[in-house]
């Protein structure tokens, strides 16, 4: 690691549609950097398991979500070689990652006093810096201030091809056509809504992932980092 990473505790905010590989680089780079991993989905993934444990719908019962979202508590924890996220002290890592909780999670997303709960939760993990998080409204909205901001994309095609075979992986066995509608809608919703839509700050800096390896991508954005500690953060950057 260079001298500037290390000594900048830099604030990396990355932020793309669902597929992109936003988790993969993401938590690759922390690792590389010995950066704190927030995985701001995961958060949205863990209420929205919780509502539907509760019997609570998104629409119909908003206000309940919001307040079980400020009564949750939050920690990310090594186990073995991943990051596990538990909530209320609870391992919840396994449940909030089905096609399930995945789709529920952008509707839940979407009720102003979830987001509220969970961009508070985040900015207090965040402030010892030396962290990279990734979502949606990272840069946006979360972490203005970020040195460096990223907006990860990919062809809509590609996404769907990585996250049916992550789900392969994991046993999941899902149709890939089923996976692009998921997606297709996943994204429309979480560009269209009111609060936090998705969309890259102004100031990130964009990278379209298709012909990319994780490592690649991994190495481009550690140079940016690099890049904006040495020049001040993103605003000076000029891009
Ligand atoms: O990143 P992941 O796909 O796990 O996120 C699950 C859902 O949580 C997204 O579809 C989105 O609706 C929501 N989300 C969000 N803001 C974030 C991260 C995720 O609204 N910062």
């Amino acid at each position: 690691m260079t001298e500037s990473l290390a000594k900048g505790k830099g604030v990396v905010a990355i932020d793309g549609p669902a597929g992109c590989g936003k988790s993969t680089v993401a938590q690759m780079l922390a690792r590389r950097l010995g950066y704190i991993y927030v995985d701001s989905g995961a958060m949205y993934r863990a209420v929205a398991y919780r509502a539907s444990q509760a019997g609570l719908d998104a629409e119909r019962d908003a206000q309940e979500i919001g307040n079980l979202a400020g009564e949750l508590t939050f920690e990310f924890q090594q186990v073995g070689d991943e990051q596990h996220l538990f909530g209320d002290g609870e391992d919840v890592e396994e449940v909030i990652r089905s096609v399930e909780v995945g789709n529920l999670s952008s509707p839940v997303s979407a009720i102003p006093a979830v987001r509220e709960h969970l961009v508070a939760a985040q900015r207090q993990m965040a402030a010892p810096g030396g962290v990279i998080m990734e979502g949606r409204d990272i840069g946006t909205v979360v972490l203005p201030d970020a040195d460096l901001k990223v907006f990860l994309t990919a062809t809509a095609g590609e996404r769907a091809r990585r996250r049916w075979r992550q789900l392969q992986e994991q046993g999941i066995i899902e149709d890939y056509e089923q996976v692009l509608r998921d997606q297709l809608e996943r994204d429309k919703r979480d560009s269209s809504r009111a609060v936090a839509p998705l969309r890259p700050a102004e100031d990130a800096r964009e990278l379209v992932t298709d012909e990319l390896t994780v490592q690649q991508v991994v190495d481009v954005l550690e140079s940016w980092l690099q890049d904006a500690l040495a020049r001040g953060g993103t605003d000076a950057q000029g891009t």
